[in-house]
């Protein structure tokens, strides 16, 4: 490794002379006008990789470009295949950059410019760890496949159909995601679990018509106040959830993985401040960052009915609605929740009102085990180029293109975060550490040799 680490030393400049380069492309997939630029930033990934020598080729899609490249076959070695993205979020408000987006700039150790954290710059770092190796050994220790997306920040589907039709091509032993954040300065993390979701919109119908609450309110069953009530019965004091089998599949936490939440630095009371609230709540015996992370949860995300106008209006609603999202954990499974959710409301529907309910969307939560090989390889690889080892975190939130991994292609995603939690990822003045970047490299390239010696399906 001395010498690849010599190799990464020797060529930091030029390493961040192309992190400026790709990131003055204005790769903006949400805004058509950009269009040629998200093009060009395919190319200037898909430049990067036949430098390297590896096979690689664009891929049309319904909406942007992907890029996928193939490392030359190593017999018996493992196989990881590397997701990231060449595409940004919009730049808008333009006046609270400091400095343009688009043209990166240095200050405090740190490069300013849109995608420089999420994820031009976090995603570089593996490909500038395979050209160290083949520059170094002539070739790598395991077999990697590249699959970078361009329509990651437009909800876009190329991939998700991509990754189906592909199975084959695609197969691997593990796959590694570099697109989210350590868990503090200096304490890097790798994110074991995400959740999953069920979101629904209930709608309830009462009267053919808006009635005068004066005239018909105390007779006829009012939609507001049913909704209210029907809400209501979904969640008991405790904060548990009162839907039939919802806990059935939960997986139940160790006391180790209780121990290492339990011991990670989280300051709750500047979380609390943060956020503004007075206190926090959530479900009992469980503490903030196993609710976040670990327990499934009920979110009503929007209500309406009846008259929303300035003034008073008497009047008994034809029709309320809300929005409900469900956080899932591993192993539930969203088709029995939404079945469960609908006989618990059908039960507590009142006489004169007709409820639907209609799924938006749902998916699995994921679980990444903390001891498997893999994870303890990227331990390893991390606790080497970062001087201190990583802690093992959770999500509270979904990352679909996970689950389509999972699911369709059978392994775990390590979700290895080389970013900061303020790093501005979507927000005016993305930055990204330079030292992240180098120990991101130095990590990436320390992870092949490490993965080279775990199990592979080959
Ligand atoms: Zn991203």
């Amino acid at each position: 490794m001395s010498n690849i680490n010599n190799y990464l030393t020797e060529n930091r400049e030029r390493f961040e002379q192309e992190l400026h380069e790709f990131l003055r492309i204005a790769s903006i997939s949400a805004d058509p006008a950009y269009r040629e630029d998200v093009a060009q930033a395919a190319k200037w990934v898909d430049g990067q990789f036949q430098k390297l020598g590896l096979a690689s080729e664009i891929i049309e899609t319904d909406g942007h470009p992907l890029v996928y490249a193939e490392s030359p076959r190593v017999p018996g070695a493992p196989t990881a295949l590397v997701y990231g993205h060449y595409d940004v979020q919009p730049v808008v408000p333009l006046e609270l950059w400091t400095t343009p987006p688009f043209e990166p700039t240095e200050r405090d150790g740190k490069v300013y410019a849109r995608g420089a954290s999420d994820d031009k710059g976090q995603m570089l770092t593996h490909i500038k760890s395979t050209e160290a190796w083949l520059a170094v050994e002539g070739r790598l220790p395991i077999n990697l496949k590249f699959l970078i997306e361009g329509e990651e920040e437009c909800g876009g589907h190329g991939i998700s159909q991509f990754v189906e039709a592909n199975r084959d091509r695609l197969a691997c032993d593990c796959v590694v995601v570099s697109d989210s954040s350590q868990f503090a300065p200096d304490q890097p993390a790798i994110t074991c679990g995400l959740r999953g979701i069920v979101y629904c919109d209930l709608i309830l119908k009462g009267p053919n018509r808006d009635l005068h609450s004066g005239s018909f309110g105390g007779a006829v069953a009012n939609p507001a106040n049913a909704l209210a009530k029907m809400l209501a019965t979904l969640m008991d004091e405790h904060g548990r959830i009162q839907v039939p089998g919802f806990y059935d599949d939960v997986v139940t936490l160790s006391d180790k993985q209780r121990e290492r939440i339990a011991a990670l630095p989280f300051d709750e009371a500047r979380y609390i401040e943060g956020i503004g609230v007075s206190a926090l709540i959530g479900e009992e015996g469980f503490t903030t960052l196993e609710r976040l992370w670990t327990r499934p949860t009920f979110d009503v995300c929007g209500m309406w009915s009846g008259y929303q106008g300035e003034g008073a209006k008497t009047v008994l609603p034809a029709v309320a609605g809300a929005k409900l999202s469900f956080r899932l954990v591993p192993n539930q499974d969203p088709p029995k929740i939404v079945e469960g959710l609908r006989q618990k409301l059908t039960e507590v529907c009142p006489p004169g009102i007709q409820m639907e309910l209609v799924v938006q969307h749902g998916g699995r939560g994921v679980l990444v085990s903390e001891d498997s090989p893999y994870t303890q390889a990227a331990a390893r690889a991390i606790e080497e180029a970062f001087g201190t080892p990583p802690v093992y975190t959770r999500e509270g939130g979904s990352i679909p293109i996970v689950v389509t991994f999972c699911e369709a292609l059978g392994v775990d995603t390590l979700l290895l975060g080389w970013g900061q939690g303020d790093d501005n990822a979507h927000s005016p003045n993305e930055k990204f550490a330079l030292a992240d970047f180098h120990r991101g490299i130095k990590a990436s390239a320390r992870l092949w040799e490490e993965l080279a010696t775990c199990p592979t399906k080959n």
